[in-house]
């Protein structure tokens, strides 16, 4: 296993459509291996391998109970729900932005072997599937924003975010 390096904003390959995977051998299980290790180095919820530099539909994420999914050929079935939030990638580090994505989503993925499996996501979960499979069409959060985010305006979002957890 490596450490690959994260590829950031303004680099080609963020912006390309990647291949769908049709091969599931050790080159796949070595670019799985590698991206969980960099993500787990980088300490972010979600990395997809044109973050990585290759073009292909993979990615990996940080689940609700701090497991690591790996997603090969992830596509959106469903989704239904709204939610605004700050979010951020590590392939525009240090910046954070407000983004509207459903609260809602169903998946479908391969496994490492080409099995066949269906995942829902609430709230961050949904927000982080929605990021990630973006990615896969060459996309960045940073289109769906106005504006980056002061630490003013983060602060904000999280007193509020608390304060409302409190009501509860
Ligand atoms: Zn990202």
């Amino acid at each position: 296993m490596a450490i690959r390096k994260i590829v950031t904003q303004g680099d080609d390959r963020l912006s390309k459509k990647c291949r769908q995977v049709t091969d599931f051998n050790k080159r796949l299980h070595d670019l799985l291996d590698d991206m969980k290790e960099t993500l787990e180095e980088a300490q972010g919820v979600g990395l997809a391998a044109p973050q990585v530099g290759i073009l292909r539909r993979v990615v990996v994420i940080v689940d609700d109970e701090d497991n690591m999914l790996e997603l090969v050929n992830p596509e959106i079935l469903e989704q239904s729900g709204e939610q605004t939030g700050p979010e951020g990638c590590l392939s525009v580090p240090g910046k954070w932005g407000m983004v509207t994505r459903p609260d809602f989503v169903r998946i479908q993925y391969q496994d490492r072997y080409g099995e066949w499996f269906e995942a829902d996501g609430e709230g961050l979960m949904a927000r982080c599937f929605c990021h990630e499979i973006e990615h896969l069409d060459g996309h960045l959060y940073v289109e769906h924003i106005d504006h980056f985010m002061t630490e003013e305006e983060l602060e904000a979002f999280y007193e509020e975010e608390e304060a409302r957890g409190e009501e509860r």
